[in-house]
């Protein structure tokens, strides 16, 4: 098109036959193996520049070829579909016909900067078309050079990137509006690759992983958790099988216990690689969510609690009337059989007195009495309430103690340290026998610490499995028992203490022991331990 006003110039004209280059990144020289001279050069040789011309025309992305001004001297069949405006409307014009005025000088300025350095710029700018609509204008310019390397014209291209940037900034969007769902989600989430290491975790996991391991890293606190989950995590792993409301349980120090209940799923997430655009290989990775029910079970253990105390508290009244019936038994024993006793010794002198010296016939009526008493003594012992055995978690029954026991624990200002073992089989016993038993120890380790002027005052539980059953370990950091006293402490009716001190009637450890025997186990003083008295019990499974 020629010009009327000297600004509108033809595109074929307007552009000076000179030899140009553009400082766009040149492709590879792409020579081949022997050295020999490059495929490009020698194809770029037998093209006619209509060729190119026809290439750029045609081109899908909005070319356009400026003067030093910025003034449009040529543009192509895409510049016009992007734009909006035809050739004729803008041969001629500054390219600035497109800003929308919105984009920040700064932009420009870097446009430009470049341009003069005689460096490329590639950039965002938000361009308006001919009928005011807008779009975000995805901009590369490059100097074209002369031979001397003098910049004879500006080469912009752009392509109209709207639509990928509003996917970009939906997705984006998406993933905040995710992250911001998932971080405040008071449930855990975890997602683990097929190597089951942890690629993303939100706060209420790490904070999950901090208290189940404290001193470990989360990759470690993640393999307990998995080991908590067994068979299930491994079958989702190897199967790809789902689970749900997987209940575990672990100990946080004191009696503190987290209930948690644990959800498994398998994703299968797309390779980002280009590689594997068409082949797509299979990509597991595992999702893990995990909400806390501690606060539920608490409540369910607090009524289970209250319900134990009662059954306990008819135990232990039975308990200290059987001690006391045992006792009285034990005291009229003694004067019955002395006057046993006597009765021999008279019956040897048979010459001073006879069988009917009213001496003999009132130790005889004694006697009767005496044992008739006995009789009615034991007669009336209250029965040992006979409960059933059942699969009985050790861990348990201890935790239930230590809760039992807090009052005193604390009144005492006694530090309990619960070791309990991460995974303790089952025993077979009687639930509220264990607890009483164990309650017992309990109670004289807190004696045996309160009694001493002890500035070091700690109830370390702790439960190990054994090859044949459960270890039980209390220690107590109270003035320990003497190495010639370790097994007599097990008879009815022994006591180091005094006989009005804590209603002690010394039958408490051999209640112990006797419920022990009834679980076929056994209860020891550890020899080796000297920094106070470590009670052992062993319980098989
Ligand atoms: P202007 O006054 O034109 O310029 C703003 C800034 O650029 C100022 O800081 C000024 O100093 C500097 N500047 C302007 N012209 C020159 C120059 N010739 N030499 C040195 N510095 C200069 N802009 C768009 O908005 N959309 C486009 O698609 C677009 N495509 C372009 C394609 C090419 C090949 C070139 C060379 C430029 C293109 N531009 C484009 C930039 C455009 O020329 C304007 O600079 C821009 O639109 C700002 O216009 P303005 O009228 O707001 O400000």
């Amino acid at each position: 098109m020629n010009t009327t006003n000297g600004k509108n110039i033809s595109s074929n004209n307007a552009i000076k036959k000179t030899q140009v280059s553009v400082s766009a990144p040149k492709p590879d020289s792409r020579e081949n193996r022997d050295g020999g001279e490059s495929i490009y050069n020698l194809s770029h040789r037998d093209l006619s520049p209509e060729v190119f011309k026809q290439a750029v025309e045609h081109a899908p992305v909005a070319i356009s070829i400026t003067d030093l001004q910025a003034n449009i001297l040529y543009a192509n069949r895409a510049f016009s579909k992007v734009t909006g405006y035809n050739n004729d409307e803008v041969i001629g014009e500054n390219e600035s016909i497109l800003s929308n005025h919105t984009t920040p000088r700064l932009a420009y300025q870097a446009l430009w900067g470049r341009l003069l350095q005689k460096k490329t710029w590639s950039g965002l700018l938000v361009n308006r078309r001919k009928d005011d609509s807008l779009y975000l204008a995805e901009l590369s310019v490059a100097p074209v050079l002369d031979q001397n390397e003098d910049t004879v014209y500006y080469l912009g291209m752009h392509r109209d990137s709207s639509d990928l940037h509003e996917l970009e900034q939906r997705v984006n969007n998406l993933s905040q509006m995710i992250s911001a769902v998932i971080n405040s989600s008071p449930i855990a989430i975890a997602l683990l690759n097929a190597d089951t290491d942890i690629i993303l975790m939100n706060p209420s996991f790490q904070r999950l992983v901090s208290d189940l391991a404290p001193e470990k890293s989360a990759e470690d606190a993640k393999e307990i958790l998995l080991e908590m989950l067994g068979d299930d995590f491994i079958n989702l792993k190897k199967t790809g099988k789902h689970f749900h409301n997987h209940e575990v349980s672990f100990d946080e120090g004191g009696a503190n216990q987290r209930w948690l209940v644990c959800n498994g799923t398998i994703i299968g997430l797309e390779d980002e690689k280009p590689g594997n655009f068409f082949t797509q290989p299979e990509s597991s990775h595992f999702l893990l969510t995990i909400d806390d029910l501690t606060e539920l079970r608490q409540r369910q253990l607090d009524s289970q609690l209250n319900a134990l105390k009662a059954v306990i508290a008819e135990e232990e009244l039975a308990h200290a009337t059987r001690e006391a019936f045992n006792g009285a038994i034990h005291n009229l024993e003694g004067p019955v059989n002395l006057i046993g006793a006597a009765l021999a010794m008279l019956a040897r002198r048979k010459d001073v007195f006879s069988d009917q010296d009213p001496v003999i016939q009132a130790l005889k009526d004694a006697q009767k009495a005496g044992h008739q008493a006995l009789e009615n003594l034991t007669r009336s012992l209250p029965d040992t309430s006979d409960q059933s055995k059942t699969s009985v978690n050790v861990n348990e029954v201890l935790r239930n103690v230590i809760r039992l026991s807090t009052q005193k624990l604390l009144s005492h200002s006694i530090v309990v340290d619960w070791q309990p073992a991460l995974r303790l089989p089952p025993v077979l016993g009687k639930e509220g026998k264990l607890v009483s038993a164990f309650r017992s120890l309990v109670d004289n380790s807190i004696e045996a610490m309160a009694d001493s002027n002890l500035i070091k005052r700690e109830l370390t539980i702790r439960t190990y499995e054994q090859k044949q059953g459960v270890r039980i370990d209390i220690i107590d950091t109270g003035s320990g028992i003497d190495q010639s006293l370790r097994f007599k402490i097990f008879e009815p009716f022994f006591s180091t203490k005094k006989p009005l001190q804590g209603n002690c009637r010394g039958i408490g450890l051999s209640m112990v022991q006797e419920t022990i025997l009834d679980h076929a186990g056994t209860v020891f003083v550890d020899e080796d331990y000297d920094s106070g008295c470590c009670m052992v019990v062993e319980l098989p499974l």
